[in-house]
């Protein structure tokens, strides 16, 4: 059977080398750094003069990142590339370049896998970022692995917090996990806490802003309790967030209870929202703050001298340890 005649091609007919030209065709290429792009063992890529390599690397598990009857095949491919965009964005860097590997299962069906690759070229178009390569195999379950390379001029790390720093974060949060935890009972969602979980977008927006002020950054992928920890273990510093500064959306905190879940839960230790969790001087937040809109960017807490303080001062103005988030190999 030719490939061209037939549109309904399936993955046997194609091949391996067919499928994969197949999902990789139109994805346009960026910068003229790229020597060797998808065709040959390995790309080849003239490295930036200016700028550091910045590289990460995020895997999507069938039923434990994705739910293919929650998710279209769309909102996975815009996933897989959003959520290594935001680890890029973490490390003040902007996005270049990606590769997509994927595991097929003798059952994939080639509508679907073209549907998640409209997905990941739709957002590699929105960042300008060139699909230079990939792996494709068999297993017994859908597996998207994608490895993204970014530049930096200076990346931002986790360590530099301050004591005196203001920690931020961008955007609301908890809504990720609200949408998770939603589906997962079979409740009614709201359309916010649906669209939270099911389409997150990477902050480089606000990175690109933000990434000469601050002190330290991270994404928050498991939680802001989780990422808070992170910098202070990092920076070998303490932190003090409060829990009624948490920028949170009316609809997470209503899933909240209707869950039966402890307030603040959600954002403190959900995670997969995406925003970014930074700490900043004072006097630089002065200077980004002019920057955004209001409730762009929220003030949560503040970094302390005091390694061993990781204190949540709830509503009451009692006082527990800072809650730590979610955990891929026990969840
Ligand atoms: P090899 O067998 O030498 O590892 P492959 O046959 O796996 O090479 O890949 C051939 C080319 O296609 C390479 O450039 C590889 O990077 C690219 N490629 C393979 N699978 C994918 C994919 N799923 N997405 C994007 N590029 C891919
Ligand atoms: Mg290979």
């Amino acid at each position: 059977m030719s490939i061209k005649k037939s549109k309904l091609k399936t993955i046997k007919a194609l091949g391996e080398f067919g499928l994969i030209s197949h999902l990789t065709k139109n994805f346009p290429k960026y910068s003229k750094n790229i020597k060797v792009g998808i065709g040959d063992d390995a790309a080849v890529i003239i490295p930036s003069k200016n700028d550091q390599l910045v590289i990460t690397t995020d895997t999507l598990v069938e039923n434990d990142h994705f739910n293919c009857n929650w998710s279209t095949p769309f909102q996975i491919g815009k996933k897989a590339i959003e959520i290594n965009v935001s680890d890029i964005a973490a490390m003040g860097a902007e996005p270049t370049y990606v590769l997509v590997s994927i595991v097929i299962t003798t059952k994939t069906d080639i509508t679907w896998l073209s549907q998640v690759y409209r997905g990941i070229k739709q957002v590699c178009q929105k960042y300008k970022i060139s699909l230079i390569g990939g792996d494709t195999t068999k297993g017994s379950i859908h597996m998207i692995s994608v490895t993204m390379l970014g530049a930096a001029n200076k990346p931002c790390l986790r360590s530099g917090a301050k004591v005196g720093d203001l920690i931020c974060v961008s955007g609301q949060i908890g809504g990720s996990a609200a949408g998770y935890f939603g589906l997962k009972s079979g409740k009614k969602l709201a359309p916010y806490i649906k669209k939270r979980h099911l389409e997150p977008v990477a902050r480089l927006d606000v990175s690109c802003k933000i990434a000469k002020f601050i002190n330290a950054i991270i994404d928050i992928s498991d939680g802001a309790g989780s990422e808070v920890k992170h910098i202070a273990k990092a920076s070998q510093k303490g932190a003090i967030i409060y829990a009624n500064r948490l920028p949170m959306h009316k609809d997470v905190l209503t899933m909240e209870k209707k869950l039966g879940l402890t307030k603040y839960y959600c954002a403190l230790s959900g995670g997969e929202d995406f925003e970014l969790l930074f700490t900043i001087s004072k006097s630089n937040y002065k200077k980004i703050s002019k920057l955004f809109k209001k409730d762009e960017i929220s003030v949560i807490g503040e970094i302390t001298a005091n390694s061993n303080q990781l204190d949540l001062v709830l509503e009451d103005g009692s006082k527990k340890e800072i809650p730590g988030g979610w955990d891929h190999t026990r969840s």
